[in-house]
């Protein structure tokens, strides 16, 4: 019964979109997909609303959903959905980088074009190409940060850190926890930075679905088990891979009663509002600035190349092997931010106004 409810909806589904758009043969327009995994983090919905406005003013009619909050049924059913509504090019971010596998046969049988945007998509051979940040450098970046704020290579510690990062099913982890890693890893083989929980291994410091709630949790369970607290046992640092798992650490660590005068060192990821506050108040040492806007025009040069026949530029030929080989990428550039360069970054480049940090 189920079933042929999804099945009558998924029809209706197709059914209202042709009606309502039309596909390429009726309009000669080129269409294209978007696909993002949830509406329920910032960086998402910048995301989507750049992509929509730049391909629309490059003049193609655009398919843009989002998969619920992070639900991947129904991300498999919408790309379903673009395929037979005759899509031409689909760009994807996707929730599980292994979930795609069999509705993409269907896009490499209609000859439609898999852009991965922004997290690879393992295990399918329709993924033509890959634009994202250097999420490498990304994790370095955060990596030195901590080395540099507790002077590791000047002092003689010990610091003590505890370590967070994102969600298994995002290939990203492997790149921004491998990237900081192997910044600290040397330090923490010494005993320079020590890493009470014992925590170190990717399984045992990964959030599902980059929570909030769930690194919240996590963080108030290792503050209880190692006694951490302004009056407690000291906590340096604490390694996150993005803002909104930083988000749900910095909570734990100001219900444990830390301020801006002790507050661990935390890194982030991807300038969110209310990491950018956190920042300005204290609460969090640093984010990276990856500026949506630049991402969305370099997918945008790939879909027209694509489109025209042209080829496409790329700058990685290495790096991504999303297990049927080398994905040809184009990697933009992260930036540090802190409270000393945010306005010049944020505020200047007309990403933010005043208002939108303002706490
Ligand atoms: C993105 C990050 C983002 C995270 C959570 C990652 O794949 O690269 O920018 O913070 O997902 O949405």
């Amino acid at each position: 019964m189920k079933k042929c409810i999804s099945v009558l909806m998924m029809v209706l589904l197709v059914a209202t979109s042709l009606f309502a758009t039309g596909t390429k043969e009726e309009s000669g327009i080129a269409k294209i997909g978007v696909s993002m995994p949830t509406q329920s983090l910032q960086r998402w919905n910048q995301d989507g609303a750049n992509m929509k406005k730049q391909l629309e003013a490059a003049g193609y009619q655009v398919d843009l959903q989002y998969a619920g909050d992070n639900d991947i049924p129904t991300q498999v059913a919408q790309l379903e959905n673009m395929i037979v509504t005759g899509c031409d090019v689909l760009v994807i971010a996707s929730i599980d980088g292994s979930a795609l596998t069999e509705v993409l046969k269907q896009a490499k049988e209609n000859d439609i074009e898999v852009i991965a945007y922004d997290r690879l998509i393992m295990n399918s051979d329709a993924v033509t190409y890959y634009a994202t940040f250097d999420n490498f450098k990304v994790g370095t970046i955060q990596g030195e940060f901590i080395r540099d704020a507790l002077k590791l290579d000047s002092t003689p510690g010990p610091y003590y850190i505890e370590l967070f990062t994102g969600s298994p099913d995002d290939n990203n982890i492997n790149f921004f926890f491998g990237g900081a890693m192997s910044i600290l890893e040397p330090y923490i083989k010494s005993g320079k930075l020590v890493v009470p929980s014992g925590q170190t291994s990717k399984a045992q410091v990964a959030t599902l679905n980059w929570s909030t709630e769930e690194a919240q949790k996590r963080m108030e369970n290792l503050i209880t088990a190692n006694g951490y607290g302004p009056n407690g046992n000291r906590l340096d640092a604490v390694y996150s891979s993005n803002d909104s798992v930083a988000n749900g650490i910095t909570n734990a660590l100001v219900a444990a009663g830390y301020t801006k005068d002790n507050f661990p060192i935390i890194t982030g990821q991807d300038c969110d509002k209310p990491a950018v506050k956190n920042m300005l108040q204290g609460l969090q040492a640093m984010s990276i600035f990856k500026d949506t806007r630049t991402l969305a025009s370099k997918v945008v040069e790939m879909v027209n190349a694509i489109v025209k026949g042209e080829e496409v530029v790329v700058n990685d030929t290495k790096t991504y092997d999303n297990g049927t080989g080398i994905i040809p990428s184009y990697l933009c550039e992260p930036v540090f931010a802190t409270v000393d360069n945010y306005k010049e970054l944020l505020i200047d480049s007309g990403y933010y106004t005043e208002a939108d940090i303002q706490v």
